[in-house]
């Protein structure tokens, strides 16, 4: 952003410093962040829809008068870490099936669905609210409910904090659940009191959200909790159209080594039938098989459900939209063309992610810069090394902590993740699995053809990190 906008990093960060928003060099902003922020370094902007959606949006023009009709939420649970999130999610998913189906989790799709009393509830499965806020940054508001969870022994934390802010952006109901009132150690009014000095007002408490106390080792409270997630359902009155083409979130994606690439969706509108032609993104498909957490297959998916779908031609990315259209052609000319627009944006981003890496650096005061070194001979791997190493001066030294021949492998990430390393590749690429981790660990690799270039990026780089620009 700060290169498109032609401003330092710094600039935009102590911008929104000044407006009371503490951000990061290497977090997505969403939508409303960047507005803001273009709006106050007046800069004109405008937000681009994808490629072919004017095709899409015609298609679908005949549905125009198709009336809505009333859908199950969607809840997202968010809190700081250890409060009890993904317990929650657990006992949830476990003490309640859809009607009629039974089985056990055979596989974690990111997202699930129970039925109570004929209502039915979507639960994303996200870790955080990282995956909340990289849908939000493409405009895709997939939540209508966040569930706060708060563990009543640690009361609120930072993250707490983090995930009332988000909601609050993100302009979602939101309910409290106080976790951990079994333990001896649990004070809940003190959570209540806390909520309220940040200015969270509790139902009962001079304010309107509603809160529960829940336990997942007596399971106190937890009935409660749907419950209050169902009543506030109700108050959002949440609709959307049926009879019309599909239109889905990616909430993740991935390759299944018999199936190939997947997808876990959630379906805003419309109705999926397997069978149907599908451009998810960058990519396109026929959808050949639907299925949920169970691995029970479905024909029929509307408004609110999810479902891990296949038969797409490569994977999708989070937070890509699934559009069902008429043809194969159609679906086929605009991933290709959104292929096309994605590669050049790639090639541009890629001139200043070294930059970025170099400013986190700098901000958090490491002074060693770690690298995986991947060549596709052994000489041109020494002759990198030597340089890199070469690059080291008195604040930053360059630290080689691994070097091998051949492609950008998962182990090879997870040694950079564990040793907050960057990989650098040499005439070689990634494994798909490798891409797909970097990306959860936020990993970054870059990829040169010419040895010059790879030096003369780290060389800028690190010069770059001798002038500071405060
Ligand atoms: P997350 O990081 O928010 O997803 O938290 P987890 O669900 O992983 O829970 C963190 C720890 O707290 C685990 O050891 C859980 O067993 C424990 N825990 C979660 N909920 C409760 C609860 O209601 N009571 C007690 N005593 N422990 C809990």
């Amino acid at each position: 952003l700060a290169k498109i906008m032609n401003v330092s990093p710094s600039d935009i960060i102590s911008k929104f410093f000044m407006m009371g928003q503490l951000v990061t060099m290497n977090q997505r902003l969403d939508r409303d962040s960047l507005e803001m922020i273009c709006d106050e370094f007046k800069v004109d902007y405008r937000f681009e829809d994808e490629y072919g959606m004017d095709i899409i949006d015609k298609e679908r023009e005949q549905y125009n008068n198709v009336k809505e009709e009333p859908r199950p939420p969607v809840v997202t649970i968010m809190g700081h870490v250890d409060h009890g999130k993904t317990s929650i999610l657990d006992y949830i998913r476990n003490t309640n099936v859809v009607a009629g189906e039974s089985g056990n989790i055979t596989q974690h799709i990111g997202a699930y669905q129970i039925e109570i009393n004929k209502h039915k509830i979507t639960f994303l499965d996200t870790p955080g609210h990282e995956a909340f806020t990289a849908m939000r940054a493409r405009g895709a508001n997939v939540t209508d409910i966040a569930v706060i969870v708060i563990s009543a022994t640690e009361g609120v934390k930072a993250q707490t904090r983090e995930a009332i802010d988000h909601a609050k952006a993100a302009g979602v109901s939101i309910i409290l659940a106080i976790n951990k009132v079994d333990l001896p150690e649990a004070n809940v009014d003190k959570v209540i009191a806390q909520l309220m000095e940040i200015g969270v007002y509790p139902e009962q408490y001079g304010g309107d959200i509603p809160w529960c106390r829940t336990s997942v080792v007596t399971g106190e409270g937890i009935l409660n909790l749907i419950e209050l997630i169902l009543l506030t359902a109700e108050i959002l009155e949440l609709k959307a159209k049926r009879d019309v083409p599909a239109s889905a979130v990616v909430i993740e994606a991935g390759m299944d080594a018999r199936m190939g690439p997947f997808a876990t969706i959630l379906m805003q509108e419309g109705t999926l039938h397997k069978g149907d032609i599908v451009v998810c993104g960058a990519v396109h498909g026929r959808i050949r098989k639907m299925e949920n957490e169970r691995g029970a297959e479905l024909k029929v998916l509307y408004p609110s459900d999810v479902a891990r779908v296949y038969g797409l031609s490569d994977t999708p990315k989070a937070g890509d939209i699934l559009n069902q259209v008429d043809s194969e052609k159609t679906a086929r000319n605009i991933s290709t063309e959104r292929q096309q627009i994605r590669l050049e944006r790639e090639k541009y981003q890629n001139k200043s992610s070294l930059q970025n890496i170099f400013a986190r650096i700098k901000e958090e005061q490491i002074n060693t810069l770690n690298i995986i070194l991947k060549t596709d001979t052994d000489g041109s791997a020494e002759a990198l090394a030597d340089s890199f190493q070469k690059l080291s001066n008195e604040e930053v030294s360059v630290n080689i902590i691994h070097k091998s021949v051949g492609g950008i492998s998962e182990a090879d990430v997870s040694l950079a993740a564990a040793s907050d390393a960057i990989i650098i590749g040499f005439h070689v690429r990634p494994s798909h699995q490798a891409r797909k981790l970097a990306e959860e660990e936020g990993v970054q690799i870059k990829l040169y053809q010419v040895i010059y270039d790879a030096i003369d990026d780290l060389q800028n780089a690190l010069e770059g990190m001798l002038k500071p620009e405060y």
